[in-house]
C-alpha cells in the first residue's frame, strides 16, 4: 500500500509556522500582512474558492480585502482597481480570481499587476524571472507539488518526471522547477504519443489534466511518486482527481488524495508568497 500524503496536512504544519511568522510582525508593532481579492461577477465556484482564500488569510492572523465587482464591470474599471491596488502602501499581494467573465482581457490583467504584488505568479515578469533563474515569486501550485515532493522524503535529483498538462498555470511551470531540481522531466500532453508507456517508466508522475480518474495503475511504475493536481466534479457532486485513487494506491510509493491533496497546498503557497512579497517590500523601504 503505497503511502497517503495528505497536503491538509502539511498544508496545516505550515499555516501554523506562517502563524508564528504573523504574530511576531505584530509583536514588532508592524502593520500585519494584506492579500486584496479581486472577485468579478458572481460565479459560485470563484465566490467558494475566494471565500476559501479570504478564510485561510483570517486563520494564520493575516489581512485581506475583498473588492467585489459586478460581472458587467469594464475592463478601464477593472484596469484603474488593479492600478489603485498596485499603488496601495498597505497591500502586499493582489489576486484577480479568474476565470473572467469572457468580455474581460485575462492576460490584460496578469500583466497589469504589478510584479512584487503577483503572488499568484503569473505576471509575466515573474514567468520570465523563473525562466531566467532569478528570484521571483513563483505559481501557488507547482509550488506546493514541489513541497509535497519534499514531504514524501523524494529525492528527485536525477529522477525521471512525467509532467502530464503543459499549461502556464500548472504543467508548464512545475516542469521547470522539477528540471531546477535536477530531475529529467517529460512534459506530455494531449498530441503526446506512448504517454502510458513514458508514465509507466516515471519516478515521479505529475498529472493536471482535469480527466476525471484518467490515470489507472498502467500508467504507474511500481513505488512512484504521484502528484494528482486534477479537480474534476463527479455528477453526484464529488471531487475526483486526475489519477484512479482506489486502482494506484497500492502500486504507487506514494500518492496524493484528492481532496485534501494539492488543493490545501495551493492556498498555503498564496499565503507564503504574499508574506514573501510583504517581506521583500519592506525589507526595499
Ligand atoms: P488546462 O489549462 O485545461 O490544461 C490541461 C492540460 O492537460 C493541457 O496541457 C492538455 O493538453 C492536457 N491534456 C488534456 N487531456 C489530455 C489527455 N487526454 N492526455 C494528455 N494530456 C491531456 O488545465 P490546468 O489549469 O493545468 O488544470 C489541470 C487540472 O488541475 C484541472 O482539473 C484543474 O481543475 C486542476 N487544478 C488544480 C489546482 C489545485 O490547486 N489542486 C490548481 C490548478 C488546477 P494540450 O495542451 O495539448 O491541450
Amino acid at each position: 500500500m503505497g503511502k497517503i500524503i495528505y497536503g491538509s496536512e502539511l498544508s496545516d504544519e505550515l499555516r501554523e509556522k506562517m502563524k508564528e511568522e504573523i504574530s511576531f510582525i505584530i509583536k514588532e508593532g508592524r502593520r500585519v500582512p494584506c492579500l486584496a481579492v479581486v472577485l468579478v461577477g458572481e460565479d459560485p465556484a470563484s465566490v467558494s474558492y475566494v471565500r476559501g482564500k479570504e478564510k485561510a488569510c483570517e486563520s494564520i492572523g493575516m489581512t485581506s480585502r475583498h473588492i467585489a465587482l459586478p460581472a458587467a464591470v469594464s475592463m478601464e474599471e477593472l484596469r484603474e482597481t488593479v492600478a489603485a491596488l498596485n499603488g496601495d502602501e498597505s497591500v502586499d499581494g493582489i489576486l484577480v480570481q479568474f476565470p473572467l467573465p469572457d468580455h474581460l482581457d485575462q492576460n490584460e490583467i496578469i500583466k497589469l499587476i504589478d510584479p512584487a504584488k503577483d503572488v499568484d505568479g503569473l505576471n509575466p515578469i515573474n514567468i520570465g524571472r523563473l525562466y531566467m533563474g532569478e528570484d521571483g515569486l513563483r505559481p501557488c501550485t507547482p509550488l506546493g507539488i514541489m513541497e509535497l515532493l519534499k514531504r514524501m522524503e523524494c529525492p528527485v535529483d536525477g529522477m525521471h518526471a512525467a509532467v502530464v498538462g503543459r499549461s502556464q498555470l500548472v504543467g508548464t511551470p512545475v516542469a521547470k522547477l522539477l528540471t531546477d531540481a535536477n530531475a529529467t522531466v517529460t512534459v506530455c500532453h494531449s498530441h503526446t504519443r506512448n504517454m502510458k508507456e513514458i508514465c509507466r517508466e516515471a519516478d515521479i508522475l505529475v498529472a493536471a489534466i482535469g480527466k476525471p480518474k484518467f490515470f489507472t495503475r498502467d500508467y504507474v511504475k511500481e513505488g512512484a511518486y504521484v502528484i494528482d493536481v486534477g479537480i474534476n466534479r463527479t455528477e453526484d457532486g464529488h471531487l475526483v482527481g486526475d489519477v484512479d485513487f482506489d486502482d494506484v494506491k497500492d502500486k504507487a510509493g506514494y500518492i496524493t488524495p484528492v481532496p485534501k491533496g494539492v488543493g490545501p497546498m495551493t492556498i498555503t503557497m498564496l499565503l507564503k508568497n504574499t508574506i514573501r512579497a510583504y517581506e521583500v517590500r519592506h525589507a526595499g523601504l
